[in-house]
This record gives C-alpha cells, sequence and structure tokens, in this order.
C-alpha cells in the first residue's frame, strides 16, 4: 500500500531494527519503545487492523503469533512473562493502521493497561 508507513517499513524504504523476519512476518523494535523489549510484529501483506488480519487466509495471524513469541523468547522475556496487544480502531490507541503486535517485556506490566 502506498501510504503506509509500515509497508515502507517491509519495503525498506524507511529504516527499522529488525530483530526478526520470515516469508510472511516482519519483527522490528518500535521507535518509541515502552518496555526494554518493545517490538512491534506485523505481516508483511497490507491488514488495517486485526480484524483484518483474522479474516485473512491460511494462517497469516498464526503466523504473526508465531513470530511474536519467537521475538520473546530471542529478546529473552518468555521467560519472565511478556505481552503481546493489539490495539484495534482508534478508541483503543491504534495510530498505525497496517495491523502490528506489540510484544512488550523486561520490566513489570501492569493491569489493567490505561
Ligand atoms: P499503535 O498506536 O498503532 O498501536 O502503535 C504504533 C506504534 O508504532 C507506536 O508504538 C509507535 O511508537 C510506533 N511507530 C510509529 N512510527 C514508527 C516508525 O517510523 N518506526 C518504528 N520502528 N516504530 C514506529
Amino acid at each position: 500500500m502506498t501510504d503506509c508507513l509500515f509497508c515502507k517499513i517491509v519495503a525498506k524504504e524507511i529504516p527499522a531494527e529488525v530483530v526478526l523476519e520470515t516469508d510472511r512476518a516482519l519483527a522490528f523494535r518500535d521507535i518509541n519503545p515502552q518496555a526494554p523489549t518493545h517490538v512491534l510484529v506485523i505481516p508483511k501483506e497490507h491488514h488495517a487492523d486485526a480484524a483484518a488480519l483474522a479474516a485473512a487466509d491460511d494462517g497469516l495471524a498464526d503466523d504473526v503469533l508465531k513470530a511474536a513469541h519467537a521475538v520473546a523468547v530471542q529478546d529473552g522475556v518468555a521467560g519472565t512473562g511478556y505481552r503481546v496487544v493489539f490495539n484495534t480502531g482508534p478508541g483503543a490507541g491504534q495510530t498505525v493502521f497496517h495491523v502490528h503486535a506489540h510484544v512488550l517485556g523486561g520490566r513489570d506490566l501492569t493491569w489493567p493497561p490505561g
């Protein structure tokens, strides 16, 4: 998609600190980290939000979730606990409309989130 920030990261038109890449998913560090581990995991294919990802074909959501867990293992936070968050819609704080899982860890995470 031409005007999508994260599509531009997939296309390497905008730099990002990539930590994991598979055939269909890309994981890179958030530019404004909210925890020691704060990685965004996206499908390379453009889908606007988690609802669109859930409706996508042949296991794409599964690939993104597996990549999110792999990032947590790779960053050493899988054992202590980590959070996977899809802000979905403006009311939930979504600001970039290319679906992304936030993988957060490396500090105590409170509940409920703000
Ligand atoms: P949202 O608010 O949509 O759930 O999350 C968007 C996330 O993208 C935010 O945490 C924000 O810091 C991150 N972000 C925005 N622009 C960029 C960018 O150009 N590069 C990277 N790596 N992260 C970005």
